[in-house]
């Protein structure tokens, strides 16, 4: 379709056939006028299966043992809680990188239809025939830790998102936000500009979102106690794709925003961990 009947003009080939099918070749695929495939394979198929699977972790462990680990639940519920989040925040969802910058590829593809259903959902397959007892103190502490994280995330992302759609007008933290205006060129020579926020959550770090991101997945992980690697799987596949991540979306803006990137980067030193990355 990238090559023959792309859905819009954002497409083209690199020139290099397994490029084109590793990476993609169309940001916005459509199938007829109305079945984006990037919202069907990234939303309706991944983020909903994941819910779906978490629920029949927990029923089969109930099938099992005649009952639900308190461990099983915590788990479930920060899943579920995130997971309603996403749903919650679905059109601003709309603005990140997987939307806005990745083609639809078999990287992209694969990993929504088939990565996140299997791999983010494990720690709760591994939960199945390991249920562990917590009691109801740390069920308590991990329930509000990761519902904590999974807000923070939810508010930078809230934030950063504000302060676009208002035109850096919104408050961060109750103030008037502090920015940069950069300007940039497209491919078809035009100027035009954009904002960068540098304040609240954005000021502590360039992706400071990213550590919630990833706090909440121990947070849900952590039920599971230290006895096996298998659960920590996804906590650790999460920490090394969101600091390429990172490392990619710097790469991305430099080029894009130049001399404002570098002006960010002064201002705002730290990638990721303020302080420390
Ligand atoms: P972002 O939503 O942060 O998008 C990055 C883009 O935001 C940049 O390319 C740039 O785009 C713009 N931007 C960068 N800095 C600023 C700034 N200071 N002010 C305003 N805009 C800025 O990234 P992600 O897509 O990575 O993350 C979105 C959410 O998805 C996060 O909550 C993340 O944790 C989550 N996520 C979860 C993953 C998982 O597997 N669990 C994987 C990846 C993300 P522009 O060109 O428009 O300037």
């Amino acid at each position: 379709m990238g090559h023959l009947a792309p859905s819009s003009t954002d497409s083209g080939s690199s020139g290099n056939i397994i490029i084109d099918f590793y990476w993609g070749m169309e940001l916005y695929p459509r199938i007829g006028k109305y079945f984006d495939i990037k919202v069907f394979t990234n939303c309706r198929f991944g983020m909903m299966s994941w819910a779906v699977l978490a629920l029949t972790y927990c029923i089969k462990q109930y099938e099992e043992n005649g009952k639900v680990a308190d461990s099983m639940l915590v788990n479930t519920t920060l899943m579920l809680v995130y997971v309603t989040k996403f749903f919650w925040w679905e059109a601003g969802y709309w603005n990140t990188m997987d939307i806005a910058h990745d083609r639809a590829g078999f990287y992209i593809c694969w990993g929504c239809l088939v990565w996140v259903p299997s791999v983010y959902t494990s720690p709760g397959m591994y939960l199945v025939n390991h249920p562990v007892n917590l009691g109801t103190q740390l069920v308590l502490f991990i329930l509000v830790a990761g519902i904590m994280c999974i807000y923070i995330n939810y508010d930078c992302d809230r934030q950063s998102q504000e302060f676009r759609r208002t035109n850096g007008k919104s408050l961060v933290w109750g103030k008037a936000p502090s920015k940069i205006e950069a300007s940039y060129t497209t491919a078809s020579g035009e100027t035009k500009r954009s904002l960068l926020l540098t304040s609240g959550w954005w000021g502590l770090a360039r992706h400071f979102h990213y550590v919630p991101e990833i706090l909440a997945a121990f947070f849900w992980t952590v039920p599971a106690l230290f006895n096996h690697f298998l659960p920590y799987f996804y906590v650790i596949f999460l920490i090394i794709l969101l600091f390429d991540r990172a490392k990619r979306d710097d790469d991305r803006c430099r080029s894009k925003y130049g001399k404002y990137w570098k002006l960010y980067c002064d201002r705002v030193p730290y990638r990721i961990i303020p302080g420390i990355y």
